[in-house]
């Protein structure tokens, strides 16, 4: 199978087991309107962040790219009704978007979306002598990649779990010269999670509507 047959089968999967709501499809199609680059997180994707915030007993979520708010709301939908989530976002267009979609999906309450670039929030964040985040997922900028890992670590507690989408980039960790702008931020952040002291991690391959690509999981140790 190749690309029509993957999406096949994530639509399948999507309709069958998956079941995104009302408000995360809304996430989706908010984008679209607003003109706004679809590169959310696959439905089977953000499911499984949902399904992982759950595992891992999370009560507080950071986020790095917001987007519409489509993985936002994903966690969030997975976080107890007193879970905190803090999402990182450049463009005030796009954290505008995401809040209108998080409220409208009943998750005010618990999100809060900083807009600026990334790495200046997350100082902020530690100026502010935050608690401990349980869980980080890590979606924005590649250049910046080793940066937020860095940064989910100094944010995070022995036992945190940390998320990094996009790990695979159509093989471009392979072969950089496919993508000069992102390649380098991504293997450097594979190469930073191998080595890292406190990170044990993993990296799987996937493949369907965003084509193949992967994404890394870690535990803060
Ligand atoms: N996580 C979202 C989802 O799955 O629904 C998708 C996030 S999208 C791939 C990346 C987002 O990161 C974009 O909205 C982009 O504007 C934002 N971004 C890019 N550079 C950034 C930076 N330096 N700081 C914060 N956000 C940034």
């Amino acid at each position: 199978k190749t690309q029509p047959g993957w999406v096949a089968v994530e639509e399948f999967l999507t309709d069958s087991v998956v079941h995104p709501d009302g408000a995360l499809q809304r996430a989706v199609q908010s984008a679209v309107d607003a003109g706004m680059p679809p590169i959310e997180v696959a439905p089977n994707a953000g499911k499984l962040l949902k399904l992982l915030v759950q595992l891992s007993g999370a009560r507080r979520v950071l986020e790095v790219g917001t987007l519409a708010g489509f993985s936002t709301i994903w966690m969030a939908q997975g976080l107890p009704d007193d879970g905190r989530l803090v999402t990182c976002e450049y463009l005030t267009k796009h954290a505008d978007v995401a809040r209108a979609n998080v409220e409208a999906a009943g998750l005010g309450h618990k999100v809060e979306i900083r807009v600026g670039a990334a790495l200046d929030s997350l100082a902020a964040l530690q100026a502010e002598g935050q608690e401990p985040f349980d869980f980080v997922f890590i979606d924005a900028d590649k250049e910046n990649n080793t940066g937020y890992l860095e940064w989910a670590v100094r944010l995070g507690r022995p036992g945190t779990t940390v998320v990094l989408d996009n790990a695979v980039w159509e093989g471009a960790v392979l072969d950089p010269s496919l993508d000069q702008v992102n390649a380098p931020g991504i293997i450097s952040a594979l190469q930073l999670m191998g080595e890292h002291p406190q990170l044990d991690a993993t990296v799987i391959q996937t493949v369907g509507s965003k084509g193949w690509d992967g994404f890394a999981l870690a535990l803060v140790r």
